[in-house]
Protein backbone atom coordinates (compact mmCIF):
# COMPACT_ATOMS: atom_id res chain seq x y z
CA UNK A 1 0.00 0.00 0.00
CA UNK A 2 1.05 3.43 -0.58
CA UNK A 3 2.84 5.55 2.15
CA UNK A 4 0.39 8.50 1.52
CA UNK A 5 -2.52 6.06 1.02
CA UNK A 6 -2.88 4.66 4.05
CA UNK A 7 -0.59 6.50 6.39
CA UNK A 8 -0.42 10.50 5.78
CA UNK A 9 2.91 11.01 7.85
CA UNK A 10 2.59 14.99 8.66
CA UNK A 11 6.00 16.68 9.59
CA UNK A 12 5.88 19.46 12.07
CA UNK A 13 7.16 22.58 10.45
CA UNK A 14 7.69 25.40 13.01
CA UNK A 15 5.20 27.13 13.02
CA UNK A 16 3.02 24.80 14.33
CA UNK A 17 1.24 23.81 10.81
CA UNK A 18 2.52 20.38 8.89
CA UNK A 19 4.15 19.07 5.70
CA UNK A 20 3.54 15.87 4.51
CA UNK A 21 6.35 13.94 3.73
CA UNK A 22 6.49 12.91 0.00
CA UNK A 23 9.38 10.40 -0.37
CA UNK A 24 9.57 6.86 0.68
CA UNK A 25 13.80 8.08 1.67
CA UNK A 26 12.43 10.54 3.93
CA UNK A 27 9.76 8.77 5.21
CA UNK A 28 12.10 6.91 7.41
CA UNK A 29 13.58 10.09 9.13
CA UNK A 30 9.71 10.71 9.46
CA UNK A 31 9.23 7.74 11.41
CA UNK A 32 12.37 8.15 13.22
CA UNK A 33 11.20 11.61 14.34
CA UNK A 34 7.96 10.18 15.12
CA UNK A 35 9.53 7.77 17.58
CA UNK A 36 11.96 10.96 18.82
CA UNK A 37 8.85 12.66 19.65
CA UNK A 38 6.67 10.57 21.27
CA UNK A 39 9.14 8.60 23.51
CA UNK A 40 7.46 7.73 26.82
CA UNK A 41 8.67 8.91 30.02
CA UNK A 42 11.22 6.05 30.40
CA UNK A 43 11.09 6.09 34.59
CA UNK A 44 7.33 4.67 34.34
CA UNK A 45 8.55 1.77 32.41
CA UNK A 46 11.42 0.85 34.59
CA UNK A 47 9.35 0.52 37.12
CA UNK A 48 7.34 -1.83 35.67
CA UNK A 49 10.63 -3.72 34.21
CA UNK A 50 11.63 -4.15 38.42
CA UNK A 51 8.39 -4.90 39.50
CA UNK A 52 7.74 -7.60 37.08
CA UNK A 53 11.61 -8.69 38.11
CA UNK A 54 11.19 -9.18 41.48
CA UNK A 55 7.39 -10.65 40.78
CA UNK A 56 8.15 -13.28 38.03
CA UNK A 57 5.40 -16.14 37.49
CA UNK A 58 6.14 -19.63 36.25
CA UNK A 59 4.66 -20.40 32.87
CA UNK A 60 0.39 -20.96 33.01
CA UNK A 61 0.65 -19.17 36.31
CA UNK A 62 1.04 -15.41 34.95
CA UNK A 63 -1.97 -14.29 36.50
CA UNK A 64 -0.51 -11.35 38.70
CA UNK A 65 1.72 -10.01 35.71
CA UNK A 66 -1.24 -10.14 33.25
CA UNK A 67 -3.05 -8.05 35.89
CA UNK A 68 -0.68 -5.34 35.75
CA UNK A 69 -0.17 -5.60 31.79
CA UNK A 70 -4.06 -5.10 31.08
CA UNK A 71 -4.12 -2.21 34.05
CA UNK A 72 -1.66 -0.82 32.18
CA UNK A 73 -2.84 -1.39 28.44
CA UNK A 74 -6.52 -0.15 29.53
CA UNK A 75 -4.75 2.89 31.23
CA UNK A 76 -2.94 3.60 28.13
CA UNK A 77 -6.77 3.44 26.08
CA UNK A 78 -6.74 -0.14 24.68
CA UNK A 79 -9.51 -2.13 24.56
CA UNK A 80 -8.08 -5.37 26.31
CA UNK A 81 -9.21 -9.11 26.03
CA UNK A 82 -8.00 -10.97 29.00
CA UNK A 83 -7.23 -14.88 29.92
CA UNK A 84 -7.39 -15.75 26.09
CA UNK A 85 -5.70 -19.11 26.66
CA UNK A 86 -5.04 -19.03 29.96
CA UNK A 87 -4.07 -15.31 31.29
CA UNK A 88 -2.74 -14.15 27.62
CA UNK A 89 -3.94 -10.35 26.95
CA UNK A 90 -4.61 -8.73 23.48
CA UNK A 91 -4.92 -4.78 23.43
CA UNK A 92 -6.36 -4.03 20.34
CA UNK A 93 -5.83 -0.13 19.70
CA UNK A 94 -7.99 0.46 16.51
CA UNK A 95 -6.97 4.07 15.05
CA UNK A 96 -8.76 4.29 11.56
CA UNK A 97 -8.21 2.73 7.90
CA UNK A 98 -4.64 1.00 6.96
CA UNK A 99 -3.42 -2.66 8.20
CA UNK A 100 -3.24 -4.63 11.53
CA UNK A 101 -0.35 -5.27 13.00
CA UNK A 102 0.54 -7.43 16.34
CA UNK A 103 3.22 -7.47 18.40
CA UNK A 104 3.93 -9.35 21.01
CA UNK A 105 5.49 -10.30 24.03
CA UNK A 106 5.94 -13.29 26.62
CA UNK A 107 4.38 -13.32 30.31
CA UNK A 108 6.09 -15.73 31.85
CA UNK A 109 9.64 -16.85 34.28
CA UNK A 110 11.27 -19.59 34.54
CA UNK A 111 12.08 -22.14 37.76
CA UNK A 112 15.49 -21.01 38.49
CA UNK A 113 16.95 -19.52 41.62
CA UNK A 114 18.14 -16.02 40.40
CA UNK A 115 21.71 -15.22 41.85
CA UNK A 116 22.50 -11.94 39.68
CA UNK A 117 22.83 -10.28 43.26
CA UNK A 118 20.64 -7.39 41.64
CA UNK A 119 18.88 -5.01 44.53
CA UNK A 120 15.61 -5.95 42.37
CA UNK A 121 16.24 -9.49 42.34
CA UNK A 122 13.89 -11.89 42.72
CA UNK A 123 13.50 -13.98 46.32
CA UNK A 124 10.05 -15.82 44.95
CA UNK A 125 8.89 -19.30 45.25
CA UNK A 126 5.69 -20.61 43.55
CA UNK A 127 4.06 -23.77 43.43
CA UNK A 128 4.58 -24.86 39.68
CA UNK A 129 1.29 -26.24 37.77
CA UNK A 130 2.80 -30.12 38.38
CA UNK A 131 2.70 -29.66 42.09
CA UNK A 132 6.10 -28.87 42.86
CA UNK A 133 7.50 -25.70 44.76
CA UNK A 134 10.49 -24.14 42.77
CA UNK A 135 12.65 -20.51 42.90
CA UNK A 136 10.64 -18.37 39.78
CA UNK A 137 13.22 -16.05 37.84
CA UNK A 138 12.95 -14.18 34.73
CA UNK A 139 16.02 -15.80 33.35
CA UNK A 140 14.94 -15.05 29.85
CA UNK A 141 14.30 -11.68 30.08
CA UNK A 142 10.77 -11.46 29.11
CA UNK A 143 10.27 -8.93 31.89
CA UNK A 144 12.55 -6.85 29.37
CA UNK A 145 10.27 -7.74 26.39
CA UNK A 146 7.18 -7.10 28.59
CA UNK A 147 8.66 -3.53 29.50
CA UNK A 148 10.12 -2.78 25.78
CA UNK A 149 6.50 -4.06 24.00
CA UNK A 150 4.16 -1.74 26.54
CA UNK A 151 6.54 1.62 26.32
CA UNK A 152 6.11 0.87 22.40
CA UNK A 153 2.34 0.73 23.08
CA UNK A 154 2.63 3.94 24.86
CA UNK A 155 4.44 5.49 22.10
CA UNK A 156 2.56 4.77 19.37
CA UNK A 157 -0.91 5.36 21.51
CA UNK A 158 0.82 8.95 22.25
CA UNK A 159 1.42 9.34 18.20
CA UNK A 160 -1.70 8.19 16.94
CA UNK A 161 -2.61 11.21 15.05
CA UNK A 162 0.53 10.62 12.71
CA UNK A 163 -0.53 7.36 11.83
CA UNK A 164 -3.79 5.33 10.95
CA UNK A 165 -4.05 1.10 10.83
CA UNK A 166 -4.38 -1.39 14.16
CA UNK A 167 -2.12 -1.72 16.87
CA UNK A 168 -3.05 -4.90 18.63
CA UNK A 169 -0.26 -5.29 21.49
CA UNK A 170 0.12 -9.28 22.44
CA UNK A 171 0.94 -10.87 26.07
CA UNK A 172 1.17 -14.41 25.54
CA UNK A 173 1.55 -16.77 29.01
CA UNK A 174 3.03 -20.36 28.97
CA UNK A 175 5.73 -19.29 26.51
CA UNK A 176 8.91 -21.33 27.98
CA UNK A 177 7.13 -24.63 27.31
CA UNK A 178 5.81 -23.24 24.22
CA UNK A 179 2.04 -24.07 24.74
CA UNK A 180 0.86 -20.32 25.34
CA UNK A 181 0.50 -19.07 21.66
CA UNK A 182 -1.53 -22.53 20.67
CA UNK A 183 -3.48 -21.84 23.27
CA UNK A 184 -4.68 -18.67 22.53
CA UNK A 185 -5.62 -19.41 19.45
CA UNK A 186 -7.65 -22.50 20.22
CA UNK A 187 -9.27 -20.06 22.57
CA UNK A 188 -10.49 -17.69 20.08
CA UNK A 189 -7.79 -14.99 19.66
CA UNK A 190 -9.40 -14.81 16.02
CA UNK A 191 -13.01 -14.18 17.43
CA UNK A 192 -11.77 -11.43 19.76
CA UNK A 193 -9.33 -9.62 17.21
CA UNK A 194 -8.87 -8.86 13.89
CA UNK A 195 -6.50 -10.92 11.89
CA UNK A 196 -3.20 -9.69 11.72
CA UNK A 197 -1.68 -8.45 8.16
CA UNK A 198 1.68 -8.53 9.88
CA UNK A 199 3.43 -10.22 13.58
CA UNK A 200 6.41 -8.59 14.92
CA UNK A 201 8.42 -10.20 18.15
CA UNK A 202 11.72 -8.91 19.72
CA UNK A 203 13.61 -10.55 22.23
CA UNK A 204 16.39 -9.53 24.35
CA UNK A 205 19.57 -11.27 24.25
CA UNK A 206 23.02 -10.53 25.23
CA UNK A 207 24.14 -8.83 22.50
CA UNK A 208 25.55 -5.42 23.08
CA UNK A 209 23.18 -3.24 24.93
CA UNK A 210 21.66 -0.61 22.58
CA UNK A 211 22.26 -3.06 19.58
CA UNK A 212 19.76 -5.21 17.41
CA UNK A 213 20.00 -8.20 15.24
CA UNK A 214 17.75 -9.05 12.37
CA UNK A 215 17.63 -11.63 9.36
CA UNK A 216 15.72 -12.50 7.02
CA UNK A 217 14.43 -16.81 7.03
CA UNK A 218 15.15 -19.13 9.50
CA UNK A 219 15.93 -17.35 12.87
CA UNK A 220 15.35 -19.98 15.49
CA UNK A 221 14.74 -23.79 15.52
CA UNK A 222 12.14 -26.21 15.61
CA UNK A 223 11.87 -28.43 18.24
CA UNK A 224 10.15 -31.94 18.29
CA UNK A 225 9.69 -33.98 21.27
CA UNK A 226 9.87 -37.74 20.98
CA UNK A 227 8.56 -39.41 24.02
CA UNK A 228 9.65 -43.25 23.69
CA UNK A 229 8.89 -46.11 25.75
CA UNK A 230 11.56 -49.47 25.91
CA UNK A 231 9.76 -52.40 26.93
CA UNK A 232 11.90 -55.30 28.69
CA UNK A 233 11.18 -58.21 29.90
CA UNK A 234 9.79 -61.09 30.11
CA UNK A 235 11.31 -62.14 33.63
CA UNK A 236 11.03 -65.50 35.61
CA UNK A 237 12.76 -65.35 39.21
CA UNK A 238 14.36 -68.42 38.01
CA UNK A 239 16.85 -66.78 35.90
CA UNK A 240 16.03 -63.22 35.45
CA UNK A 241 19.76 -62.91 33.81
CA UNK A 242 18.33 -63.09 30.76
CA UNK A 243 15.42 -61.06 30.33
CA UNK A 244 15.62 -57.57 28.58
CA UNK A 245 17.34 -55.01 31.19
CA UNK A 246 15.00 -52.28 29.63
CA UNK A 247 17.27 -50.07 31.20
CA UNK A 248 20.49 -51.03 29.95
CA UNK A 249 19.19 -50.90 26.28
CA UNK A 250 18.22 -47.46 26.89
CA UNK A 251 21.11 -46.00 27.97
CA UNK A 252 22.98 -47.72 25.10
CA UNK A 253 20.80 -46.51 22.80
CA UNK A 254 20.45 -43.00 23.97
CA UNK A 255 24.45 -41.86 23.23
CA UNK A 256 24.36 -43.66 19.85
CA UNK A 257 21.40 -41.06 18.33
CA UNK A 258 23.40 -38.11 17.53
CA UNK A 259 26.32 -39.76 15.88
CA UNK A 260 23.51 -42.15 14.09
CA UNK A 261 21.26 -39.16 12.46
CA UNK A 262 24.96 -37.01 11.43
CA UNK A 263 25.42 -39.75 9.49
CA UNK A 264 22.21 -39.81 7.59
CA UNK A 265 21.89 -36.52 7.26
CA UNK A 266 25.13 -36.12 5.95
CA UNK A 267 28.35 -34.16 7.85
CA UNK A 268 27.45 -30.77 6.59
CA UNK A 269 23.36 -30.44 7.92
CA UNK A 270 22.62 -29.47 11.23
CA UNK A 271 20.13 -31.66 13.74
CA UNK A 272 20.64 -32.07 17.86
CA UNK A 273 19.58 -34.70 19.36
CA UNK A 274 19.26 -34.31 23.38
CA UNK A 275 18.29 -36.54 26.18
CA UNK A 276 15.39 -34.63 28.34
CA UNK A 277 13.67 -36.74 30.72
CA UNK A 278 15.11 -40.79 31.76
CA UNK A 279 12.48 -42.50 33.92
CA UNK A 280 12.73 -46.13 34.73
CA UNK A 281 11.57 -48.56 37.58
CA UNK A 282 8.83 -48.37 40.51
CA UNK A 283 9.94 -48.40 44.23
CA UNK A 284 8.62 -52.08 45.45
CA UNK A 285 8.74 -54.07 41.92
CA UNK A 286 11.96 -56.22 41.91
CA UNK A 287 12.06 -55.88 38.39
CA UNK A 288 11.89 -52.72 35.65
CA UNK A 289 9.03 -53.23 32.86
CA UNK A 290 9.80 -50.53 31.01
CA UNK A 291 11.73 -47.47 30.91
CA UNK A 292 10.51 -43.96 29.40
CA UNK A 293 12.64 -41.30 27.58
CA UNK A 294 11.93 -38.14 25.96
CA UNK A 295 14.29 -36.70 23.17
CA UNK A 296 14.51 -32.79 22.37
CA UNK A 297 15.48 -32.89 18.42
CA UNK A 298 16.30 -29.97 16.91
CA UNK A 299 16.72 -28.87 13.33
CA UNK A 300 16.77 -25.27 11.41
CA UNK A 301 16.09 -27.33 7.57
CA UNK A 302 12.65 -28.83 7.24
CA UNK A 303 13.93 -31.80 4.64
CA UNK A 304 16.17 -32.04 7.69
CA UNK A 305 14.01 -32.36 10.04
CA UNK A 306 11.84 -34.83 8.50
CA UNK A 307 14.78 -37.37 7.87
CA UNK A 308 15.96 -36.60 11.59
CA UNK A 309 12.99 -37.71 12.85
CA UNK A 310 12.53 -40.71 11.11
CA UNK A 311 16.60 -41.92 11.94
CA UNK A 312 15.63 -41.55 15.72
CA UNK A 313 12.63 -43.48 15.35
CA UNK A 314 14.38 -46.46 13.14
CA UNK A 315 17.55 -46.21 15.25
CA UNK A 316 15.48 -46.90 18.58
CA UNK A 317 12.93 -50.10 16.60
CA UNK A 318 16.18 -51.21 15.40
CA UNK A 319 18.08 -51.78 18.55
CA UNK A 320 15.11 -52.94 20.09
CA UNK A 321 14.97 -55.68 18.05
CA UNK A 322 18.67 -56.90 18.15
CA UNK A 323 17.88 -57.14 22.02
CA UNK A 324 14.72 -59.31 21.51
CA UNK A 325 12.36 -56.89 23.32
CA UNK A 326 9.30 -58.88 24.00
CA UNK A 327 7.24 -56.27 22.32
CA UNK A 328 8.05 -53.36 19.93
CA UNK A 329 9.23 -49.81 21.34
CA UNK A 330 6.00 -47.03 21.62
CA UNK A 331 7.59 -43.97 19.95
CA UNK A 332 5.53 -40.53 19.90
CA UNK A 333 7.00 -38.21 17.91
CA UNK A 334 5.30 -34.50 18.76
CA UNK A 335 5.98 -30.78 17.80
CA UNK A 336 7.54 -28.32 20.45
CA UNK A 337 7.79 -25.69 18.39
CA UNK A 338 8.02 -25.21 14.59
CA UNK A 339 10.89 -23.40 12.83
CA UNK A 340 10.84 -19.55 13.34
CA UNK A 341 11.95 -18.05 10.13
CA UNK A 342 11.17 -14.51 8.93
CA UNK A 343 9.27 -13.32 5.57
CA UNK A 344 11.71 -11.66 3.60
CA UNK A 345 9.59 -8.60 2.89
CA UNK A 346 8.67 -7.84 6.28
CA UNK A 347 12.04 -8.43 7.54
CA UNK A 348 13.53 -5.98 4.98
CA UNK A 349 10.53 -3.22 6.03
CA UNK A 350 12.06 -3.73 9.76
CA UNK A 351 15.56 -3.92 8.69
CA UNK A 352 15.57 -0.60 6.49
CA UNK A 353 14.08 1.23 8.67
CA UNK A 354 16.44 0.10 11.87
CA UNK A 355 19.22 1.05 9.56
CA UNK A 356 17.96 4.80 9.81
CA UNK A 357 17.90 4.29 13.05
CA UNK A 358 19.92 2.37 14.78
CA UNK A 359 23.40 2.20 12.54
CA UNK A 360 25.94 0.45 12.86
CA UNK A 361 24.09 -1.16 15.84
CA UNK A 362 22.09 -3.40 13.45
CA UNK A 363 23.83 -6.38 12.99
CA UNK A 364 23.01 -9.69 11.59
CA UNK A 365 21.10 -12.18 13.41
CA UNK A 366 22.56 -15.41 13.86
CA UNK A 367 20.39 -18.50 13.72
CA UNK A 368 20.67 -20.67 16.72
CA UNK A 369 19.10 -23.46 18.59
CA UNK A 370 16.52 -21.65 21.06
CA UNK A 371 13.58 -22.23 19.78
CA UNK A 372 9.77 -20.23 20.20
CA UNK A 373 5.94 -20.61 19.58
CA UNK A 374 5.63 -17.12 18.17
CA UNK A 375 5.05 -18.10 14.68
CA UNK A 376 1.70 -20.35 15.79
CA UNK A 377 -0.04 -17.30 16.72
CA UNK A 378 -0.59 -16.32 13.12
CA UNK A 379 -0.02 -19.64 11.32
CA UNK A 380 -3.74 -20.95 10.51
CA UNK A 381 -3.96 -17.42 8.97
CA UNK A 382 -0.23 -17.42 6.96
CA UNK A 383 0.61 -14.38 8.36
CA UNK A 384 4.19 -12.99 7.58
CA UNK A 385 6.04 -12.01 10.28
CA UNK A 386 9.53 -10.96 11.54
CA UNK A 387 11.61 -11.72 14.81
CA UNK A 388 14.41 -10.01 16.18
CA UNK A 389 16.84 -9.75 19.09
CA UNK A 390 18.09 -6.43 20.90
CA UNK A 391 21.08 -6.47 23.33
CA UNK A 392 20.97 -6.11 27.10
CA UNK A 393 24.76 -6.55 27.57
CA UNK A 394 27.37 -3.81 28.77
CA UNK A 395 30.06 -5.63 27.20
CA UNK A 396 30.39 -8.58 24.85
CA UNK A 397 33.84 -10.23 25.74
CA UNK A 398 35.04 -12.78 28.49
CA UNK A 399 31.88 -14.74 30.49
CA UNK A 400 28.51 -13.71 29.55
CA UNK A 401 25.42 -14.59 31.69
CA UNK A 402 23.01 -15.97 28.23
CA UNK A 403 19.20 -16.14 28.36
CA UNK A 404 18.50 -18.66 30.86
CA UNK A 405 20.95 -18.53 33.13
CA UNK A 406 20.83 -17.50 36.66
CA UNK A 407 22.73 -14.78 36.27
CA UNK A 408 21.14 -13.21 33.42
CA UNK A 409 20.90 -9.43 34.14
CA UNK A 410 20.14 -7.16 30.98
CA UNK A 411 21.20 -3.58 32.05
CA UNK A 412 18.00 -1.44 31.78
CA UNK A 413 19.69 1.37 29.92
CA UNK A 414 20.17 1.74 27.10
CA UNK A 415 18.42 -1.77 26.39
CA UNK A 416 14.89 -0.68 27.29
CA UNK A 417 14.81 2.99 25.44
CA UNK A 418 16.16 0.70 22.31
CA UNK A 419 13.50 -2.00 22.46
CA UNK A 420 10.80 0.21 22.87
CA UNK A 421 12.30 2.46 19.86
CA UNK A 422 12.82 -0.60 17.94
CA UNK A 423 9.26 -1.73 18.53
CA UNK A 424 7.36 1.27 17.92
CA UNK A 425 9.55 2.00 14.51
CA UNK A 426 9.21 -1.35 13.33
CA UNK A 427 5.11 -1.05 13.80
CA UNK A 428 5.43 2.13 12.43
CA UNK A 429 7.29 1.16 8.85
CA UNK A 430 4.93 -2.38 8.87
CA UNK A 431 1.91 -0.20 8.66
CA UNK A 432 2.95 2.22 5.95
CA UNK A 433 4.78 -0.17 4.23
ZN1 LIG B 1 12.46 -16.22 26.05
Amino acid sequence: MNLLDAFSIQRPLPNGESALITTSNLSSLALAEIVQEFQPNLTEYEDFYRHVHQNPELSGEESETASVVALHLRKLGFHVHTNIGGYGIAGVLQNGPGKTVLIRAELDALPILEQTGLPYKSNKRMIDRYGNERPVMHACGHDMNMAALLGAAALLKASEKRWTGTLIALFQPDEEETGGAQAMVDDGLYSKIPIPDVMLGQHVVPLKAGQVAVKSGPVLAAADSVNARIIGGPCDSINPQFCVDPISLAMRIIPQLQRYIQIGIGMKEDATVACWGFHAGIPGNDYVAYVDFLLDVKTIKPHVRQVALKLVEKKIREECRAANTPIEPVVNISVRAPLTSNDPAVTKTVRDVFHSYFGQDVVEMKVNKSCEDFSILGAIHNVPYAYWNFGGSANTEGEIATNHSPFFAPMIHPTLGAGIDAMALAVLASLAS
